[in-house]
């Protein structure tokens, strides 16, 4: 990991007092998951807008969890759901209840501008009664969807609420918009749900996000639900590919590590570290392929495939060679394509089958000096657009995402200048380190150990009768 030295002086006294006074940014070092916490980030703090459809998906995905759930209001049945589902449930008491640890807020029964007042009375009240490092979620409906335009453009406006109270929020709290379509059950919103109240989506904020109906079998919510899969990642020597493969070998995953042979040393280690094994290949290489569906017909195949392979040769577009364009394309977007072809051609991949993309918010949003990379990360998110529908005829997925600013031996070639920017540009004020657990980090325990003796403890009293 890079050093992150303003986030260590932004966290010392005399720099908290000086980027206070300057206005500079106060980035606090991030919470991450680790193996053993607990699911969700709990207590709940669960309220709703009259008429809203999900507060029994909400209560059921707690019900999964050793989380106990706060309310307030009486726009759901909750202490009726929570004794249904078995969760531990209380009224909640601003200054009394102590801080809750994430908050839920279902406004799928917004129905015109004037319900959006709802939104006020909840967060007004609530929000600062979130502990740090806290998660907020707002359900919505996909406005697209929605019977009339007063319906519409309510829904629509929670898009613009929800990524300002991103921004507010702080303490290191993430607030996300979750769509979810009228068909969506409780199940296809519930692992969505479970990673936005969790220190999974620590560097995640701001976000919108759609849920449908699934066209595939859902993974299960088991820990440790990769158990026995086989993941193919590209890219694995290092930063985010080793991260992942490290992340799925923490899951039960069996990861085949993927890498060129220059990075052979690192590969070995990861893969030996791992209880893995290696492919040492070029992927621009065709040859390639031959290697790789050889290794799938030999083991049964693949479960998981993740083209995250990436690299950079940034130029403005008028002073890039024809080389630097070139490479990118071959590494970043044209050898994920060719190698889907050959895995889907050879039905290497396994039935319920998962293939995801790393794109680029560069891909998104555009960069200076990134056309060749942008064109690849926007290409990757077409590659899923244009696979999705047959890749669901055979029961599986195919997704991308789009890392912001993670550092690595990649982000560690940007001028320096650049690097603080968008270390300090992110949703959480600070670079993302691939694979590192940042409650590790010196800073981290510390703020965690004086959080831990005065939050997170809250004082659930029984419903009062006839509330
Ligand atoms: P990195 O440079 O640290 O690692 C990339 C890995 O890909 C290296 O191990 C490299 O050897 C391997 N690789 C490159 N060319 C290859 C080839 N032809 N065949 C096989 N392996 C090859 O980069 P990273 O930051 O870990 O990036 C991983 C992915 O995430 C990339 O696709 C990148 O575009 C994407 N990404 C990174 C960031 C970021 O901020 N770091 C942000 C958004 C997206």
């Amino acid at each position: 990991m890079m050093a992150d030295r303003y986030l260590a002086f932004a966290n010392r006294p005399v720099g908290r007092f000086l980027t206070g006074r300057l206005g500079l940014p106060q980035p606090r070092p991030l919470l991450r998951h680790a193996e053993g916490q607990p699911a969700v980030i709990g207590p709940v703090l669960a309220g709703a807008a009259p008429g809203g459809r999900l507060a029994e998906a909400v209560v059921a995905t707690l019900a999964g969890t050793p989380a106990a759930m706060l309310f307030e209001g009486d726009a759901a049945d909750w202490p009726g759901l929570a004794a249904r589902h078995g969760v531990m449930a209380a009224r909640f008491l601003p200054g009394q209840s102590g801080r809750a640890g994430s908050a839920v807020f279902d406004a799928t029964g917004i129905a015109d501008p004037a319900g959006l007042d709802a939104l006020y009375t909840f967060f007004h009240h609530c929000v600062r009664e979130i502990a740090p490092d806290g998660r907020i979620v707002v359900l919505g409906a996909p406005p697209e969807t929605c019977a009339d335009a007063d319906a519409r453009v309510a829904q629509r406006a929670l898009e613009g609420f929800t990524r300002s109270l991103g921004k507010e929020a702080r303490r290191n709290i993430a607030v996300q918009l979750v769509r979810v379509a009228a068909d969506a059950d409780a199940a296809a919103l519930d692992s969505t749900l479970r990673f936005f109240l969790s220190r999974r989506s620590a560097y995640v904020s701001g976000q919108v996000v759609h849920v449908a109906a699934p066209v595939v079998d859902l993974p299960e919510a088991a820990p440790r639900a990769h158990r026995g899969r086989r993941v193919l990642v590209t890219g694995a020597a290092r930063g985010i590919g080793a991260a992942i493969a490290e992340a799925f070998a923490r899951e039960g995953a069996k990861v085949v590590a993927l890498d060129v042979p220059q990075a052979g040393a690192d590969l070995l280690s990861l893969a030996q570290r791992l209880g893995g094994s290696r492919l040492a290949l070029d992927i621009t290489d065709p040859a390639s392929d031959a290697a790789i569906l050889e290794d799938a017909a030999t083991h049964g195949g693949y479960d998981v495939v993740v083209h995250n392979a990436g690299i950079t040769r940034d130029r403005t577009i008028a002073r890039m060679s024809r080389a630097e364009w070139d490479q990118v394309m071959q590494v970043n977007l044209l050898a994920p394509l060719r190698i889907t072809e050959a895995l889907l051609g050879a039905g290497a991949l396994g039935p319920n089958g998962r293939i995801v993309g790393v794109s680029s918010i560069a891909g998104i949003a555009g960069n200076l000096g990134q056309t060749n990379y942008a064109a690849t990360k926007a290409g990757v998110i077409g590659m899923v657009d244009a696979l999705a529908p047959r890749l669901a005829a055979r029961g599986a997925t195919i997704n991308a995402v789009a890392p912001g600013f993670i550092e690595t031996r990649m982000t560690a070639a940007i001028p320096f200048a650049i690097r603080e920017a968008g270390r300090r540009m992110n949703a959480m004020g600070a670079g993302r380190p691939a694979g590192r657990c940042r409650r590790d980090h010196p800073l981290a325990r510390r703020a965690a150990q004086r959080r831990g003796q005065r939050q997170h403890r809250p004082r659930l009293r029984p419903e009062p009768a006839g509330r």
